[in-house]
């Protein structure tokens, strides 16, 4: 039987506050809850600056966020034809945060740095006529044979139409 991939539960965030940190844990940051907003974000600019089908932001207004730890480790990258500007751990990559000049009271921070809750459901949505062909949208998944813990998409033969031959 095909079913979804289980989803993790989230915590919710203890006392107004949702912490969180870059991948080689240098930078530490911290957010007010609930956010401003939060939404997810298909453009081409955001995919590549995380190397990812898009990105889910939660928008902080910029008191309210602070970096706890490693603020040297912050580099910038400033993109002078849309004037936004984007931060990352300059150890491990990590995108910590992306801020635009036309809204300077806030900041924008990746939803995936934070363990708890933000207080806010993602339910909007950037540039979606960007979203990409190949994006995981939910489909029903199988345990691949062999493969322990991977999981994979059984072609729907219903839906290809006409059968294609593969010619390597
Ligand atoms: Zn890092």
């Amino acid at each position: 039987m095909r079913k979804a991939a289980p989803v993790a539960k989230t915590k919710a965030a203890p006392d107004g506050t949702a912490s969180g940190r870059c991948l080689c844990g240098a930078v530490e940051i911290e957010i007010g809850t609930p956010v401003r907003w939060a939404w997810h974000d298909h453009s081409a600019a955001t995919r590549r600056a995380h190397g990812a089908a898009y990105a889910t932001y939660v928008g902080s207004w910029r008191k309210r966020f602070r970096v706890t730890r490693g603020a040297g480790e912050i580099t910038r990258f400033r993109d002078e034809t849309t004037g936004t500007t984007r931060s990352f751990c300059a150890r491990c990559g990590t995108p910590l945060a992306y801020e635009r000049a036309r809204s300077a009271h806030m900041v924008n921070v990746p939803r995936a740095l934070f363990t708890t809750r933000t207080g806010r459901e993602p339910r909007y949505h950037v540039a979606i006529d960007q979203l990409q062909d190949w994006a995981y949208l939910g489909e029903p998944l199988v345990p691949l044979k062999g493969f322990p813990g991977v999981v994979w998409e059984r072609p729907n033969r219903k839906k290809r139409g006409p059968a294609r031959r593969v010619t390597g």
